[in-house]
Formats: C-alpha cells, structure tokens, sequence
C-alpha cells in the first residue's frame, strides 16, 4: 500500500500528458480494492474529472469485492445518473451481486429491468449472476426460467444452479442438474459436496469426494469443513492426514481453520501445534479468523499461555478474538485475569457482545463470585443493550443455586421474559440438592418433568431425595419408571490424543484394541488406589442432576479408560490430556487425584464446563466445577 501510494504520488506530481486518468484510475481501484482500502478507491475515483465505464466498474467491483452491498448499489445509482455511461456485463456481475447479498429483492427486480433495457439480457455473464441473484432470494421458480431460457450454457449457469439448489436445501433437485450436467468442473463438484454435509449427508458428500477425478484445496476443504461442522471431528482430522499424504495439495487458511476447530473439541493438541508451527514456517498470514481458531484451540487444549502468546501477536482482534481468550480464562479457572482482558477490551473501543458475556459469567461460576456475577449481568442489558439469553440465566441462575441464594435463583426464573429451559430448572435443582431444600426441590421436579418428562436428572434427584428420609419404596419407583421410560442420557465419551491420533472411548467400551490391557490397568489402580485411601462414590449423588452417567459401571466411565490407555502408550511422566463431553463425575474426579499421586503424572481433564488440572492428589478446581 506504501508502494502504491508513492506511485499515486508521482502521478499527481508529474502527471504524464499521455496517460488516460482512467486508465490508472482503474488500475489503482483495483490495487486498493484487493488490500481492503476502499476510502482510498473512493478517493481516487473521487478525482476523475470525466469517469468512464471501466473507472464505473472498476469501483463497483471495489466494494462488492469487499462485501460492501450498500455503497456498491449507491455508486450504481449515480452511475445511472451520469450521462454517457452506459452499464456493461461487468456493471451488473457486481451490482446483481449486491443486491443478492443485501436480499434486495426490489432493487433486484429494478436492477433485472435495467438489464433488460439495455438489451444485456442475452449475455450470459449477466444470466449467470441473475440467477444467482434470484436463488439468494429464494425466488427458485424464476432462476430455473431464466436457466431454461438461455441459448447457451456455460459451465457457471450450470453450477450456478447446482449451488443454488443446494443452498436451498433442495439437495436432491441439485443432485438431478448435477448428473444433467454436460462439463462438471471442480466447482460444481464441491457445490454439490457443500450441498450434502449443509444437510448433515454425510455419506452422500464423501461418495461423492471419492470418485471426483481430481481434487484442489477448495474440495478437501468442503469435505474436512462438512465433518467439523457436523462434529464429526475425527473423521475431520483423518481426512487431513490424507490430504497431506496427497502430498500435492497444500492446506490454506480455510483447511487449518477446519481442523483447528476440529482440534479445539478433541483436544487434539499435538496437531493443533504443528499447525501452530506450520503456519509461522510457511510464513502464512496470521489473518484474524486463523488467529481466532489458533487461540481457541490453544485455550480448549489447555495451555492458556500459548494461547495468549498468540492472541499477543494477533495483527487485527475483533469482538470474537476477545470473547475467545475470556472465556479461555474463564475455563481454567483464571477469573481474574479474564476481567483484566474484559477492561483491556473496552479500552481498545471493542464492543463486547453476548458470547463475551457468556465467558464473564462462568469466569464468575467457576470463582463462585456472586455479586460480581450479577454486576456483569445487569450490565449485559443496562449499559450495552444486549437482551441476556437463556445460557445467561441459565449462568446466574447456577450461580445463585451453588451459592445457596436459591430464593433469588427462584425469583430469577420466575421474572424471566422467556421461558425456562430444563437446564435452567437444572441449575436450581443442584442447589436444591447441595443445600437439601426437599420442598423447592419437589416444586423444581415438577416443572421440570412438565418440559421434560424423561429427564434423568430428576428421577435419580427424587430417588435420592427418597432414598435420604427412608421413603425406599418411593426411591425404587422413582428408578423403575425411569427403567420403564427408557431414559436415555448423552454417553459419556472421552478423547485423548497419543501419537497423533485421537482414540475414542465410551463407557464400559471394550473395542479398543488394547482394551484387556486397559481394564487390567485400571483394576491394577484401583487395587493401589484403595491401599491409599480411596473409596468409590458408588451412592447415586453424583455432581451434576442433568448430566451424570449411569452409576452401575462406576470403575469403567469414558475417562477412567482414556487415562489408563494414556498411562500405558505414552513415557514416564509425561502429562496426560483427556476431553471429556459430559461434567466428570465425583468418583472419577475423585480417582483421577489419587492416579495423579500414585503413578506421578500430570493429568488435565476437560470437561463440558472446565479444565481440571491433577496433580499430586489435588486438582487445580479445589472441588469446585
Ligand atoms: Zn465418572
Ligand atoms: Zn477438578
């Protein structure tokens, strides 16, 4: 931008008679408009005593490059309004554009009218963005018209309807043109990819990726994408290992964002760090979404320094990067050192959003800071006009209950403008459960049967809450119509990464190929455990009312297997990472304090709600989570 500045400078100091302004106007619009720059484009523009078609479109095509709808159209009307400039193809590819991305549907309909007089409406760069146009407003019956009616097809108005159908959820009339197809080319192949893994087709997307004749980076990207969006995270990472393999296609910003993400839920960190490394080795562009992802995943993985290291060296931060690095404070139990960033943020002129208000308030839940809790929750709606949603409450809500404020909790739930969810209720139905009010306890059931009746939580809180004032008769009901329900709770399911790969285990799981050497260290460790001091929590009170596991296979929950299988396939001391997707439940937090002690590792536990740090038989959440 420096270099093109100069130039602009020489030109304006010497100004070659020969040299048509337009002409490098054109050219520096365009400059400008690949670095982002638009005031200077406009600026530019602004100069031009006598602007041609191309100066016209070449600032047109300066703000729909950047998504900037509003002024492309602005720019379009006093075009229109200048005498002798006709529009062009080019003119409309832009402008069409816009009004698809603003859903202009008007604009759009004058727009197509203007094309229509000035007799472009054979040209076939202008049907193909018509029809995008008109598929953007969902307006299907007139972009297949305008598909049926052209005299020539090029490859484009093919894919342009292939995406279009796709992106209107209507897969298999896109699957029907794509087989109609005369060319396929790259293009359509991934559309038709995007098209499946948007409608959580999984199957369908990857038989397609396989049989494609070849395939770039934009179609590994669409296939690794479709995966993570749709938390089908290991299978993300392993087509990555394949990608790689290929040895041709080289991974961009948009793959490792992917796989970074992917990353981030396994708590894969040693492939998170080798793109971490790969990224500084290639020297590729820490853009603000790579950085995001980078952070994110450093701060889902644990290690909070290393992602702060990055978020230190982020070129650009927006309201997600902060959000980001909050609520990573947050998880690790650092809430002081959250609200420092929270300050940081506002003096940086960020405004803060819902998400940053997610992550202040369980800074405060994992702290048991209270009134603070509060103080960040008035302020939500006071001072920045965010509406709290029902995460918000939910976050107070456990607050209050795990304070033992279970009136004000109650109060809370009561003067809430939308209705309570199950896992609002749940959050009192804790604090009911820790400080044994039974008759809100009984009360909050109730509703939350009413919303839910399935819900596991409440019949093993009644069971207990019967089981605790010798109601057994009562207590075994509760577990027989829970029985005759078939409720059925999330399985429990921990990842732990050895040698980058990510092994999988669900409770009781035996289909693991070392998993007679995994049981028979876990019975080795429980034998050792208990020559210690340890006791099983086999009674039914377990931490969380919504989330726990059954109780029958105490010794054998997800993470208990994941811990023993990294004990035995990594070194001595070496520190042992294990994601967990449910809260870790007492007895195995309880376990994992005396593991850590007997066989001296380092041990780090997330769970759905935070990071549990084991050592020496403590855990860096003192019991608190
Ligand atoms: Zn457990
Ligand atoms: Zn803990």
């Amino acid at each position: 931008m420096k270099q093109v500045l100069q130039i602009q400078a020489q030109l304006i100091t010497y100004a070659p008679p020969f040299l048509d302004p337009n002409f490098v106007a054109v050219k520096l619009i365009g400059v400008c408009a690949v670095q982002c720059k638009l005031r200077q484009a406009a600026l530019i523009f602004s100069q031009l005593a006598d602007p041609n078609v191309f100066a016209w479109n070449a600032i047109l095509k300066a703000y729909a490059q950047n998504h900037n709808w509003d002024h492309t159209l602005r720019y379009f009307n006093y075009q229109l309004s200048s005498p002798n400039v006709a529009p062009d193809e080019y003119t409309f590819t832009s402008v069409l554009k816009a009004c698809a991305g603003l859903a202009a549907v008007l604009d759009g309909c004058k727009v197509h009218a203007v094309v229509i007089k000035t007799a472009l409406n054979s040209n076939i760069f202008v049907q193909n963005s018509l029809i995008g146009m008109y598929f953007k407003f969902g307006n299907l019956d007139i972009a297949q018209l305008l598909f049926d009616e052209m005299l020539i097809r090029d490859v484009v108005s093919w894919n342009t309807l292939v995406s279009g159908y796709s992106l209107c959820g209507n897969v298999e009339l896109a699957r029907w043109v794509f087989d109609k197809m005369p060319i396929k080319n790259l293009v359509s192949w991934s559309a038709m990819i995007a098209g499946y893994t948007r409608l959580g087709n999984l199957e369908g997307a990857r038989q397609l990726f396989d049989v494609m004749p070849e395939r770039n980076v934009v179609s590994w990207n669409a296939m690794i994408a479709g995966y993570a969006q749709n938390e089908k995270y290991s299978n993300a990472i392993n087509l990555f290992h394949e990608m790689q393999k290929t040895g041709s296609v080289r991974p961009n910003d948009v793959t490792l964002i992917s796989v970074l993400s992917a990353c981030a839920h396994l708590g894969a960190f040693d492939l998170g760090k080798w793109i971490d490394h790969f990224i500084s080795r290639t020297g590729m562009e820490l853009s603000l979404f790579l950085g995001n992802a980078l952070v994110d995943m450093y701060a889902k993985c644990g290690f909070i320094a290393e992602a702060r290291r990055i978020f230190d060296k982020m070129q650009e931060r927006d309201v997600i990067s902060w959000s980001i690095i909050i609520s990573g404070l947050a998880m690790h139990g650092h809430a002081e050192e959250a609200f420092d960033y929270f300050f940081e943020m506002l003096e940086c002129g960020v405004k803060p959003n819902e998400v940053t208000f997610m992550g202040l308030l369980s800074a405060c839940t994992h702290a048991g800071l209270v009134d603070k809790g509060l103080k960040y929750f008035n302020m939500m709606d006071h001072k920045y006009g965010i509406t709290p949603k029902i995460e918000h409450y939910g976050c107070v809500v456990d607050l209050l209950s795990r304070a033992g404020r279970l009136v004000e909790a109650e109060d809370l739930i009561n003067s809430m403008p939308i209705e309570a969810n199950v896992i609002v209720w749940g959050a009192l139905l804790g604090g009911c459960r820790i400080y044994k009010d039974i008759e809100l306890g009984e009360r909050v059931v109730q509703r939350i049967l009413e919303l839910d009746s399935e819900h596991s939580g409440s019949y093993v809180y009644l069971a207990n809450v019967y089981a605790s004032v010798g109601r057994l008769d009562d207590a075994a009901k509760c577990r027989l119509n829970m029985r005759e329900n078939k409720v059925i709770k999330t399985p429990g399911c921990s990842w732990i990464e050895v040698h980058n790969t990510v092994h999988e285990f669900f409770m009781g799981d035996r289909s693991h190929p070392l998993a007679d050497k995994i049981y028979a260290t876990i019975s080795e460790l429980v034998f050792r455990m208990k020559l210690a001091g340890y006791k099983p929590k086999t009674d039914l009170v377990v931490h969380s009312v919504d989330e726990e596991e059954k109780e029958d296979a105490l010794s054998t929950h997800s993470e208990k297997l994941a811990i023993a299988f990294g004990l035995i396939s990594t070194s001595k001391g070496t520190t042992i990472r294990v994601v967990k997707n449910l809260r870790i439940c007492n007895d195995c937090h309880e376990a994992t304090k005396f593991i850590s002690r007997i066989v001296e590792r380092e041990i780090i536990v997330r769970d759905r709600s935070r990071f549990h740090h084991f050592k020496d038989g403590k855990c860096s959440c003192n019991d608190y989570w």
